[in-house]
């Protein structure tokens, strides 16, 4: 830290990102990337808009926003695209809490929510998971503030149901209520049929996950139109160039091949099945998860311990140092064949 840097930061905790190393070549299971490659036509699509970087890239998304309208049966003015979906909710803290609007969010989940309060000055209020780790909808209701939920939640894999969804909706009509679908491709139901009937519902979604496209930073959200018109504001006032033309036309690309990306998902699927079924062999405790990850222990190691043995043998996974889940490690559902080589690395630090 400089003694430059702004009173008002001087407390600030940054979010720590997973590891993406460089030493060697991990089987790399922390940071819930898809195993497969983006969708064909992607690479080529991304490549011919990298010939035209000299000129600045649409910063409406026209033609991106239409293709997402289209795909989920909404309109463009209903669609908000930015650079990764981290940038969208850091848009949504920004725009709906604050200035004596407090944000709620379970004391377990995505760890940028509290960062993003943190850097707005807003005051974080997080609701507790209860005891099985599950959100219960009860907690959200009639609260004074911005809510933010992840659905599939993060790090537990655990989903709420649309109709459990719909009763905070209903109980907080004065607040936006922000569902956070970035594993909801993965089994999961979405709120997206929700977004009609509800001003103050945000949905958002992003490319990394389920479309392979970690490293492009595409992330988008679908409201109704004023709340869009919000999240506008905030990006114009920030950086309207946020999605670069190489990660709009990736977009495009993607979208125009998610029969592939669907694909994917089911085979993340079944391989998320196995895998927690051999967990469980193993002697692992795992929660029932709809997401591209497991969040398991095994009684009688530590988490932090175990996450090391892993590494060592060149297996990463993520490990959180928090209360109540310092036993658990999650771990991304990768390839059937990454996951043998989990197995096998598992198998020999259990065992010896
Ligand atoms: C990965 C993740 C994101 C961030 O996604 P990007 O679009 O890559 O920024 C947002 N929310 C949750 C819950 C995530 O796990």
């Amino acid at each position: 830290m400089s003694r430059y840097l702004s009173d008002k930061y001087q407390s600030l905790e940054a979010y720590t990102p997973g590891e993406q190393p460089r030493d060697m070549r991990y089987v790399k299971l922390n940071t819930n990337e898809s195993p497969y490659p983006p969708a064909p036509g992607v690479v080529e699509a991304a490549g011919r808009e990298a010939q035209r970087a000299q000129l600045y890239c649409d910063p409406v998304c026209a033609e991106l926003r239409d293709a997402l309208a289209a795909r989920y049966d909404v309109k463009r003015a209903n669609v908000f695209a930015s650079n990764g979906s981290d940038d969208i909710l850091n848009f949504a803290f920004m725009a709906f809490a604050g200035a004596g609007v407090p944000a709620y969010f379970p004391d377990i989940s995505y760890g940028f929510y509290p960062v993003y309060a943190a850097l707005h000055g807003i005051e974080a209020r997080p609701v507790p998971l209860k005891d099985d780790f599950s959100i219960d909808p009860a907690d959200y209701l009639g609260l004074d503030g911005f809510i933010a939920i992840a659905n599939p939640n993060a790090p537990t894999g655990m989903a709420l149901t649309r109709a459990q969804i719909e009763s905070i909706l209903k109980a907080n009509p004065n607040h936006v209520v922000l569902i956070d679908e970035a594993y909801v491709d993965f089994g999961a139901q979405s709120c997206l049929p929700l977004v009609a009937q509800y001003d103050n519902l945000l949905v958002v979604r992003t490319f990394s996950k389920s479309r392979g496209l970690a490293g492009a930073r595409l992330g988008f959200a679908i409201a109704q139109e004023g709340i869009i018109a919000d999240l506008e504001r905030i990006k114009y006032s920030t950086n309207p160039y946020s999605v670069n033309r190489m990660t709009q036309a990736a977009g495009i690309a993607s979208l125009a091949r998610d029969d592939y990306n669907a694909e994917n998902c089911r085979r993340v699927i079944a391989t998320r099945e196995r895998t927690v079924a051999r967990l469980r062999e193993l002697g692992f405790e795992a929660l029932p998860t709809l997401a591209n990850f497991v969040f398991a222990r095994h009684p009688g190691t530590d988490g932090g311990w175990l996450y090391g043995e892993l590494k060592k043998r060149g297996v990463l996974t993520r490990h959180f140092d928090a209360p109540r889940i310092a036993d658990y490690l999650r771990i991304t559902i990768g390839t059937d064949d990454e996951m043998d080589v989990l197995f096998v690395k598992l198998r020999e630090i259990l065992e010896a």
